[in-house]
C-alpha cells in the first residue's frame, strides 16, 4: 500500500471515528461516555441497544413499574393480550425491521385480513360481506378522486369533512349507514381519533391501504422485544425525570432528591408529558419546539379484552364489527379466537368512545357489551369469564395513546420535536413524520438518536 492510500484510508477510518473514542483510545483511564436515557418504552431501548452495542455507559430511568411503556402484554388469562400495542404496521416498509426482529426471537406472529370482517347493522342484523366490500372499495374511489380538488381549495380539512363531501348520512337505509360508520371508524381507529380533528391533508395523500395489508398481530408476547433490547443495560424503576439541565459539557437529570449526571441524554417520554411540562428544561425549550409541541396531538385508544366460558360467534372472521348507539367509534372487535383459539374479542374504542371508557367501572362496561353483543347473538348464550379495561389517558406517564397530527398541524412538528438541544436528544413515536404513533416508528427514532450521539 502506498503512503497517499494509507493515509487516505486512515483519514477516512478517523472520520468515521466517533469523538468520544479519540479521546477515549488516547487515555484508558478515561472514562466512557455516559448517556442517561429517559423511558424504557421501545424508543428508550432501542436506544440503550444501539448505546450498548458501541461501549457506552448507559442509565436508563424509568417512572413506572415496568419497562416497555405503551408495549404492555398481559399474561393473565393463559394467553398472551397486548393491551398496548399488537400490531406491527408497514411490514413491507424496507426500514421497517420489527417483524424480522420479532421472528429471530422466536415470537409467535399472524397475518392480518382487514378484508375478513363481519358487520352487523344498528338492528343486529348481518350485512351480506360482498356489498360491504363493494361500499368500502366505492368510497375509497370516491374520496381518491375528491381529495386533490378539495386540497387545491382549502388546507385546514378534517378528514371527516372529506367524508362527508362524498358520502351524506341522510336518507341511508341501516345496512348502508353501517357500511359507512364502519369505514370512518376503521380510519378513526388508525389514528387514534375522530376524524373531525384529524388533518386530511397530512393523511389523505398516504395509500393507507396498502400499508394496512401487510400487518402482523403480535401473539407471542411483543415485551419480548423490549426486554431482549434491554439485556444488560442498567433500568431504575419508578424514577421519575422532573428535570433536565444543561451544565457547560454535562447534563443533570433530577429525579426526587436524586441527580444524575452524564454527558448526554435521550429523553423518550411521551408527547402528552412534553406538552404538559412535567420536566423542566434548562434551558428552556426552544420556540420552535414549543410550537410544534402545542400543535400536534396525542389521541386516545384503549382495550375491552373480553373473555367468555366459550365462543358464542359464528363463523371465524379476523373483525366482528357491531353497532352501537352511543358512539360510533366503539363498534370494531379483534376476534382473538382467529388468532389465538381462545374465546375472546377485544373491543377497541376510541376517541369519545374511549373516553367513554376510562370513566366506567368494568361492570358497566361489561353490561353495555352484553347488551350490543346479546343484539347480534340474541339466540345464543353469552357468558363473560373476565373483563380488562385500559385506561391509557389515566395512566400518569402515557396521558394518551399515541400522536396524530390535527387540523392546523403539519409533519414539519415531529421534526420540531426530534430536535436535539445541545447534549438533550429527543426520540419516541411522536418525533418521526413517517412513522410516528407506531412501534417501529419508536423503535427508528431511539436508534435515530443514539446514532446521533455515537457522531458526537
Ligand atoms: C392501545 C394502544 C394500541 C397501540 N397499537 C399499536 C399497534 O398495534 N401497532 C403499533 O405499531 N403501535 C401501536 N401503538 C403505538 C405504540 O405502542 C407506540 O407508538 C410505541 O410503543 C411508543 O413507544 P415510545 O418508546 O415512543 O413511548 P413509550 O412506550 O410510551 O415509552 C416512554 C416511557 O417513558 C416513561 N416515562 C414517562 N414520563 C417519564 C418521566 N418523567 N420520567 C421517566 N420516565 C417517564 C413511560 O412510563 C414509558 O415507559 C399502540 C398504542 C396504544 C396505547
Amino acid at each position: 500500500m502506498d503512503r497517499r492510500t494509507f493515509s487516505r484510508r486512515l483519514l477516512t477510518g478517523l472520520a468515521a471515528l466517533p469523538l468520544w473514542n479519540l479521546a477515549y483510545g488516547r487515555n484508558r483511564n478515561l472514562s466512557r461516555p455516559k448517556v442517561i436515557i429517559i423511558g424504557a418504552g421501545l424508543a428508550g431501548a432501542a436506544a440503550a441497544r444501539t448505546l450498548a452495542d458501541e461501549g457506552f455507559e448507559l442509565q436508563v430511568l424509568e417512572a413506572g413499574s415496568r419497562v416497555g411503556g405503551r408495549i404492555h402484554t398481559f399474561r393473565g388469562w393463559g394467553v398472551n393480550l397486548e393491551l398496548g400495542a399488537n400490531w406491527v404496521h408497514n411490514t413491507a416498509h424496507p426500514d421497517n425491521q420489527i417483524d424480522e426482529q420479532l421472528r429471530q426471537l422466536g415470537v409467535a406472529m399472524k397475518k392480518t385480513n382487514y378484508y375478513r370482517f363481519q358487520l352487523f347493522d344498528g338492528e343486529g342484523q348481518k350485512v351480506n360481506h360482498l356489498q360491504a366490500l363493494l361500499f368500502s372499495m366505492k368510497l375509497q374511489n370516491k374520496i381518491q378522486r375528491a381529495w386533490p380538488e378539495l386540497a387545491g381549495t382549502e388546507d385546514s380539512l378534517s378528514i371527516r369533512q372529506v367524508f362527508d363531501h362524498v358520502a351524506s348520512d341522510s336518507g341511508l337505509s341501516p345496512t348502508q349507514q353501517a357500511m359507512l360508520r364502519f369505514n370512518r371508524e376503521a380510519y378513526a381507529q388508525t389514528l387514534a381519533a375522530s376524524l373531525s380533528d384529524a388533518s386530511a391533508g397530512h393523511y389523505l395523500g398516504a395509500d393507507m391501504g396498502e400499508a394496512l395489508g401487510k400487518d402482523q398481530l403480535v401473539l407471542g408476547g411483543y415485551d419480548t422485544l423490549v426486554n431482549h433490547l434491554l439485556q444488560g443495560v442498567p433500568v431504575q424503576l419508578h424514577t421519575e425525570v422532573r428535570e433536565i439541565r444543561q451544565q457547560g459539557q454535562q447534563v443533570e437529570v433530577l429525579a426526587g432528591n436524586d441527580v444524575f449526571e452524564a454527558d448526554f441524554s435521550i429523553v423518550t417520554v411521551p408527547l402528552s408529558i412534553l406538552q404538559n411540562g412535567r420536566i423542566q428544561f434548562s434551558p428552556g425549550l426552544s420556540e420552535e419546539k414549543a410550537r410544534a409541541l402545542s400543535r400536534l396531538r396525542l389521541g386516545l385508544f384503549n382495550k375491552v379484552a373480553m373473555r367468555f366460558t366459550e365462543k358464542f360467534w359464528s363463523g371465524n372472521p379476523d373483525f366482528l364489527v357491531l353497532q352501537n348507539g352511543r358512539s360510533e367509534h366503539n363498534s370494531i372487535l379483534l376476534n382473538h379466537h382467529h388468532y389465538s383459539g381462545q374465546p375472546i374479542l377485544i373491543a377497541m374504542p376510541v376517541a369519545d368512545a374511549a373516553h367513554w371508557v376510562e370513566e366506567q367501572d368494568e361492570e358497566t362496561i361489561q353490561r353495555s357489551w352484553q347488551e350490543i353483543l346479546h343484539k347480534a347473538y340474541p339466540h345464543r348464550e353469552i357468558e363473560f369469564r373476565d373483563i380488562a379495561v385500559t385506561r391509557w389517558q389515566a395512566n400518569p406517564f402515557s396521558r394518551g395513546s399515541y400522536s396524530f397530527v390535527p387540523v392546523g398541524a403539519t409533519a414539519s412538528d415531529f421534526a420540531a420535536i426530534a430536535e436535539p438541544m445541545g447534549r438533550i436528544h429527543f426520540a419516541g413515536e411522536a418525533t418521526i413524520a413517517a412513522f410516528h404513533g407506531t412501534v417501529h416508528g419508536a423503535y427508528l427514532s431511539g436508534v435515530r438518536e443514539a446514532e446521533r450521539v455515537i457522531k458526537g
